[in-house]
């Protein structure tokens, strides 16, 4: 939805195509992507097919979800957004995870297996960027260095080789 509003400042038309009859967005978002007049949203469609020219990209074909009855859209581009899905399968059994998959760290990105971290989007938190992929590469190096350290010292005074 953030993302048809951003087109549309851009464009001269967008096409909003859904999979469902109902958008899950906000309110307040749905509101404005249907007061802004340059978006058109289709809803119960599926993109089928993406169709080229010359030129690039010249129409798509869509699917009725409820009916598999198919439409030529003319169209200069595609924008495909349809969510995120953490890439979470070498995760170790045990970690604890937030129910869309996202790994539960604590503030040094260590996870709920003691010196265990994880870092950038598989982590659970509120905004997926760059700058903040490589801040928690650097939380967690230092938390990692911190539990090596502690776990040597802690061999030491219980008499094992550190
Ligand atoms: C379309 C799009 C636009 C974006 N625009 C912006 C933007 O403008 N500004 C911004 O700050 N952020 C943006 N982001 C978000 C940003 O890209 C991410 O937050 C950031 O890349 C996360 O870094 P990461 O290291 O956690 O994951 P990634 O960058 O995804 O890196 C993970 C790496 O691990 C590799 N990998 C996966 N599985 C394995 C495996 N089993 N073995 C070995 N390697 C593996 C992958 O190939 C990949 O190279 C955008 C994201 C998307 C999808």
């Amino acid at each position: 939805m953030e993302d048809a509003l951003y087109l549309s400042k851009i464009t001269k038309h967008v096409y909003l195509v859904h999979r469902r009859d109902a958008f899950r967005a906000s309110r307040i978002l749905q509101q404005r992507i249907m007061a802004e007049p340059k978006i058109e949203t289709i809803f119960n469609a599926r993109v089928a097919q993406i169709q080229s020219n010359e030129n690039g990209v010249c129409a798509v074909v869509l699917e009725g979800t409820k009916t598999g009855e198919q439409k030529e859209l003319s169209a200069e581009g595609v924008f495909i957004f349809v969510g995120f899905s953490p890439n979470s399968q070498l995760v170790p059994a045990g970690i604890k995870v937030s129910p869309t998959g996202y790994v539960i760290t604590d503030e040094r990105c260590e996870t709920s297996i003691p010196g265990i971290f994880a870092i950038g989007d598989l982590r659970q938190k509120y905004a997926n960027q760059i700058v903040i992929a490589a801040a928690d590469g650097c939380t967690a190096a230092l938390a990692t260095a911190h539990y090596v350290e502690k776990q040597k010292a802690s061999a030491v005074c219980s008499g094992l080789p550190a």
